[in-house]
């Protein structure tokens, strides 16, 4: 199995209970709701699917609620538009979207102040492009830089312009409480701008907070430039390629996911690439060259996942795209990666402890790390070193914390009840590693766990699968 874990948004091409075990099948770990698209009825389907599923397979697949955030797009029209490219457009702001005939209508109201003239509106993740000639009331004339068809309700982005939306709308806050209510894993915030933004998510989810992990969505020039603290206040990130590569220079893309990738690796945070890994298989069987080395790339940078979003929502081989990314993924991880967690924060005693376990690992050749956690903390500090020889196999006694280690990179995690004698819990460990993982009697692992000494401390053991 692949170290790298493979996100799916699930959409009409995979919502079927059958089409999510054959995903399962073939590589999917994680399932992703975009709360952009869909009704709670239809999410609540697919989580009952899902719920369903876990019972019976190796490995509980979790749930990423994914929110909408502040979106602005095009009005309703009643006819698609053909823009040809240098003609000159009305645009009009308005709140309520009226079905226009001519005219293009943003749903944010407050566009006249954000922008001004010369600036750019993006439309259609970037197949669209205007630029504003003039501003009068609610109007603005533009140029169509590049043009094409437009459809009803497209998505706007204005690069670089600080957009005067609320980082959790109302919307979103429903669509928190309810997936919330039906004990979601994961919730993804977009466009995050700053911590302020992960902070609001933490209060707002109450008593979850801690036990959901909360990702964040990196998708504007704002929060690029708020890197740092945000790694620091989120559980994870995710590189959310589409809008970024719309909010800034398309060629700084490349660098800015290294970025990301890098600084999450030296904090300790989860890190998802995400969108276009295989946009040409939403059509084709078969992916591009340049879509295999673009995955093969987020493995070799040892991403914890990679994210699928059209290809399994609307795409005609949603299975072939995760077989894709499973093999590619094997067979990139077979050769070392970029090791950036050579420059993790050795800041935490557990990550020391983490660190020397897995040097003992590579230097013993042992068969896995095996890490008891009750919470899954121990095993995030283990995956932050990115084992190269070893995979990690994290057991909790608690279900939800077994759900949330999937995401990272080279767990494997199993739920088992805890005794009050620590040695009996490593027994029911090594018990399910040779029943369902292929351990030998007398293969070597290295173990982190509770001993009891005069009180419970952390132990790095060596021992032989008895
Ligand atoms: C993205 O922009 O890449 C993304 C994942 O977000 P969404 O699908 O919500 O636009």
């Amino acid at each position: 199995m692949q170290k790298t874990r493979i996100i799916c948004t699930i959409g009409p091409a995979t919502e079927s209970y059958e089409m999510l075990r054959k995903m399962y099948d073939a590589g999917m770990d994680i399932v992703r709701l975009n709360m952009s698209h869909g009704t709670h009825e239809s999410h609540t389907k697919v989580i009952k699917h899902i719920k369903t599923l876990n019972k019976k397979v190796e490995f509980p697949i979790p749930i990423l609620l994914d929110t909408q955030g502040p979106e602005i797009r095009t009005g309703d029209l009643v006819q698609d538009l053909n823009l040809q490219e240098g003609t000159i457009v009305s645009i009009a702001a308005r709140g309520p979207l009226d079905v226009e005939e001519s005219s293009i209508h943003i749903n944010y109201a407050e566009i006249m102040e954000s922008v001004n003239v010369g600036d750019k509106i993006t439309v259609d993740n970037g197949l669209i492009n205007f630029e504003i000639l003039e501003k009068r009331d609610r109007l603005m004339q533009c140029r169509v830089i590049d043009g094409g068809v437009l459809k009803s309700k497209r998505h706007v982005n204005l690069p670089g312009i600080r957009v005067n939306l609320p980082a959790i709308t109302q919307k979103d806050e429903q669509d928190i409480a309810f997936g919330l209510a039906a004990d979601v894993d994961f919730i993804a915030l977009s466009f995050v701008r700053e911590a302020e933004d992960i902070r609001r998510l933490r209060h707002l989810m109450g008593h979850k907070a801690g036990r959901v992990k909360i990702i964040a969505k990196i998708e504007d020039q704002e929060g690029v430039r708020n890197l740092e603290d945000i790694i620091q206040e989120a559980d994870g990130i995710m590189v959310a390629r589409g809008d970024l590569g719309a909010e800034i220079n398309l060629e700084d893309l490349p660098n800015v996911q290294r970025r990301i990738v890098r600084l999450c690796a030296e904090y300790g945070k989860r890190v998802i690439v995400a969108t276009h890994l295989l946009e040409s298989m939403i059509h084709n069987p078969i992916p591009t060259r340049a879509e295999v080395t673009d995955v093969a790339n987020a493995v070799y940078e040892e991403v914890d996942a990679v994210m699928l979003s059209g290809e399994t929502t609307v795409g005609k081989y949603p299975i072939k795209c995760v077989e894709h990314l499973r093999k590619i993924a094997i067979k990139t991880e077979a050769i070392p990666g970029l090791q950036f967690a050579k420059n993790l924060q050795r800041t935490k005693d557990k990550q020391q402890l983490a660190i020397a376990a897995v040097q003992l690992a590579g230097g013993l050749q042992a068969k896995g790390i095996v890490v008891i956690t009750r919470r899954g903390i121990m095993a995030d500090f283990v995956s932050n070193c990115r084992p190269f020889f070893t995979n990690i196999y994290a057991f909790t006694n608690m279900s939800q914390s077994r759900r949330t280690m999937t995401l990272n990179r080279g767990v494997f995690p199993f739920r088992i009840n805890f005794s009050s004698d620590p040695e009996k819990t490593l027994q029911t460990a090594f018990r399910i590693l040779k029943e369902r993982e292929h351990f030998q009697m007398g293969e070597k692992v290295v173990i982190i766990s509770d001993v009891l000494a005069q009180h419970r401390v952390d132990s790095i053991q060596i021992r032989d699968i008895p």
